[in-house]
């Protein structure tokens, strides 16, 4: 053989034995790199309307109604083809379209969430200290403290007054708007703050939102700057301090989402975790036309905080749905589980070359080399995770490659370097095969968190030919 032939041979042969990890760029044409910045402007339009789970929620429901979906009413009778929703108290969205093949074949279920970290407001949380006004916060989800001061924020959420009524609120987002934040120590007086770990640096109490400065006029008593902004909100909203007690209002970046880089190829916003995969995995359904298999999609609450609580993936909520269902067809919700199959559509760690210490290079998520599979998440041993079986795990690689699908797997971190884990397990618990599939994000559960347009549209590309299976 000549020198040539055999190098090429040698070539071939890498080419078949060993995983391919190239660049995605690399391996789309021109109209396909046009089809992943077309979606990055539908998300980040999304993205910057929905910044909470409730308008998350919300956006959901219109959307799902502009494009025939009905609000499913138990009873109802179904058949192949129809397009229902349940909304859950507002805050978590249940979608089905019904297969031509029977319920008792399973459902696809795609699962999201659509609550981000960020500061939720106390229960009583007005004061005044010096002549100024704010808001004692409690953190939902896992933050890094320090990132959160000294950014702009916006409030969002509601507030159920003392007669019943209930307010929406949403003050920052309009250009036009105020918008409010956490104040840090000057460098100059910070000596003993900077030598605290980084935990600690602002601690939970530290983070006060700043909300006014002016006295009521013609008050001499004292806290007139409270009373100052409360009659401004009683103007604005009728409510009075008590109301507060019956709200959730909600603190957030109020930062619109941007593209990243010269090149344009990636985007920076608050809450892609799990956004970048519930607007993907919602704009699969809406596309979905007569699917084979029944498709259930569930952006859901309360990830962020353990899926505790009846808007979260721990109740009961989506079995019941799945339940009502099958009951329409004379089936049981457990047979449709059983043999059910789900995408837990939840974001990894995308590798950061300012940070590789905490990734193992075989075994992690990069931007831009596609949607990742997670087998498995957990920590200290994979506690805590359903591990995804080898079996079930082929099978999704395989309708990966047969939909032209760019993914690669990671885990999340270095073994023993921490770990996280989605809603997978809870699924799983139902006995459904279920395995992690999202985007890779850099400075995850950052008030700005970085993805790659080319990894969101693959996710897009993946739920779509799942829930088409
Ligand atoms: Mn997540
Ligand atoms: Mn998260």
């Amino acid at each position: 053989m000549e020198e040539k032939e055999k190098k090429d041979a040698v070539k071939e042969l890498k080419k078949k034995l060993f995983l391919q990890r190239e660049n995605g760029y690399k391996r789309i044409d021109a109209d396909e790199e046009k089809a992943v910045f077309d979606f990055a402007e539908e998300y980040k339009n999304f993205i910057d309307t929905a910044k909470t789970e409730r308008e998350a929620a919300s956006e959901a429901v219109r959307l799902l109604e502009a494009n025939g979906f009905v609000e499913y009413k138990k009873g109802m009778k179904l058949s192949a083809g129809d397009k229902i929703y349940r909304n859950n108290r507002g805050k978590a969205v249940l979608m089905a379209i019904i297969g031509a093949e029977s319920i008792e074949e399973g459902v696809k279920l795609c699962a999201a969430h659509i609550d981000s970290p960020r500061l939720d407001l106390k229960q009583n949380p007005l004061y005044e200290d010096t002549e100024l006004a704010l808001f004692k916060t409690h953190y939902y989800g896992g933050i890094k403290k320090y990132q959160w001061t000294t950014i702009p924020l916006s409030l969002h959420g509601v507030v159920v007054k003392a007669d019943g009524e209930t307010v929406s609120v949403n003050i920052g987002e309009d250009e036009s708007d105020p918008v409010f934040c956490v104040t840090d120590l000057l460098p100059h007086l910070a000596t003993e703050q900077m030598s605290r770990n980084a935990a600690k640096v602002i601690k939970g109490e530290d983070l006060n939102l700043l909300i006014g400065s002016i006295p009521f006029r013609d008050d001499e008593s004292s806290e007139s700057v409270k009373l100052n902004i409360m009659n401004i909100l009683f103007e604005k909203y009728g409510i009075t301090e008590g109301d507060f007690i019956s709200a959730e209002l909600e603190a957030v970046p109020a930062f619109k989402a941007r593209d990243i880089g010269f090149d344009r190829s990636m985007i920076g916003g608050y809450g892609h975790d799990d956004r970048c995969c519930a607007f993907p995995a919602l704009k699969a359904a809406l596309m979905c036309k007569n699917p084979i298999h029944t498709s259930v999609t569930v952006l859901t609450d309360k990830e962020e905080t353990g899926s505790d609580g009846n808007t979260g993936l721990c109740s009961a909520y989506l079995k019941y749905f799945i339940a009502d269902i099958a009951e329409s067809f004379g089936s049981n919700g457990r047979d449709v589980l059983s043999a059910s199959e789900c995408l837990s559509a939840d974001v990894n760690a995308a590798f950061d070359p300012t940070f590789p210490e905490v990734n193992e290079r075989a075994n992690c998520a990069y931007v831009n080399k596609g949607v990742c599979i997670t087998k498995y998440t957990g920590s200290r041993g994979k506690s805590g995770t359903s591990d995804a079986s080898a079996e079930f795990a082929g099978r999704i690689r395989r309708l990966m490659n047969a939909n032209n699908v760019i993914w690669q797997t990671g885990e999340l971190g270095k073994v023993d370097a921490g770990g996280g884990g989605t809603v997978a397990a809870y699924i799983a618990n139902l006995n459904v095969d279920t395995i992690d599939m999202g985007v890779p994000v850099l400075s995850m559960h950052a008030p700005y968190e970085v993805i790659s347009k080319l990894d969101l549209y693959m996710a897009y590309k993946a739920f779509a030919a799942f829930i088409a299976d």
